[in-house]
């Protein structure tokens, strides 16, 4: 294990690198990646009311959504096409080996509670702000190849630990900091050059690259998500801005692809009125549209900022 100075100076030294893969590679700012998910598939049809399912409307609505970015000349990719089963694996899986940089899933809601109406924009999250959230994350995690419970529970004990590590790190006093920073430039003296071949040292670094890099994905998602809410609220202007729509869960897919990502439900088919308007065309070109201009507004919005925001590993 390598002393945390040691990190702090291999850390502090790699992100100042001022030729890092991360900041000069040309990125496609304006030809990004999109990766649709329609939800469910196959045998697994989502949720159903009065013999609609959660598994076809998923897919015509994001069938229109893919259609208008095209339209606009951006690229997509569909995590399925046709009425198929790909497990939460496989679907994170095209998403990250495409390297897209942008992902959103489209799914519909239901409940026992006949009131319940409404769209809910999630991004990710490690543990379950409510119980509601929960059974959410459950259902729709239910197409995971193994026991989505186990996967997270274990995603989160490894998550748990790193942060352990890190309170650890900044639990220094004043006094330890001045003398650290002592240390620091002692250390710094004595290693000009720090090389990566410790693989100890390439381990723990990676580590902490990823942590970073996972605060800068949640961050992305969740101005994701408001955007698609924003535009659903121009769309529908009976929608109350305190209406809490942006929500976390710990849903496979948007904790497992390693970029932006939100899973969107776009209304309750247990819901009678907002039920029927779902299997409708126009209300589902009208979804379609604000998805796809929440997506767009939100890519213009990033447009101007950084190059991207996934670190270079060493
Ligand atoms: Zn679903």
């Amino acid at each position: 294990m390598i002393t945390s100075l040691l990190l702090s100076t291999l850390l502090s030294t790699l992100l100042s690198a001022p030729a890092g893969a991360t900041a000069s590679s040309p990125s496609p700012k304006n030809n990004k990646l999109i990766i649709l998910d329609a939800g469910h598939g196959g045998h697994d049809r989502g949720a159903s009311q009065d013999g609609v399912f959660e598994s076809e409307i998923a897919l015509k609505i994001t069938k229109l959504v893919g259609q208008k970015l095209e339209d606009a000349g951006h690229r997509v990719l569909y995590t399925r096409t046709k009425d198929e089963w790909l497990s939460l694996e496989k679907r994170a899986h095209i998403a990250n080996r495409a390297r897209g940089d942008l992902f959103v899933s489209i799914h519909l809601n239901s409940s026992e509670d006949p009131r319940a109406k409404g769209k809910e924009f999630y991004f990710q999250n490690q543990v379950p702000v409510d119980e509601e959230a929960l059974f959410l994350a459950n259902r729709e995690n239910a197409g995971s190849e193994n026991q989505a419970d186990s996967e997270h529970s274990s995603h989160v004990a490894k998550h748990e630990k790193a942060s352990e590590a890190d309170n650890d790190n900044s639990s220094a006093t004043g006094a330890d900091r001045t003398q650290l920073s002592g240390l620091r430039q002692a250390e710094a003296a004595r290693t000009p050059e720090i090389t990566y071949e410790d693989p100890r040292v390439r381990r723990d670094l990676k580590n902490i690259l990823e942590d970073l890099d996972r605060s800068a994905r949640v961050r992305a998602s969740s101005e994701l998500a408001v955007a698609l809410f924003e535009e659903w609220k121009i769309a529908d202007p009976a929608v109350r801005s305190s209406s809490r729509a942006i929500r976390q869960a710990p849903f496979f897919l948007v904790s497992h692809v390693a970029m932006p990502s939100v899973l969107v439900e776009v209304g309750f088919l247990s819901h009678k009125r907002e039920g029927e308007k779902l299997t409708q065309a126009p209300y589902q070109e009208r979804l379609a549209r604000a998805i796809s201009e929440g997506i767009r507004k939100n890519m213009a919005e990033n447009s101007g900022k950084k190059s991207d925001d996934r670190a270079a590993l060493p």
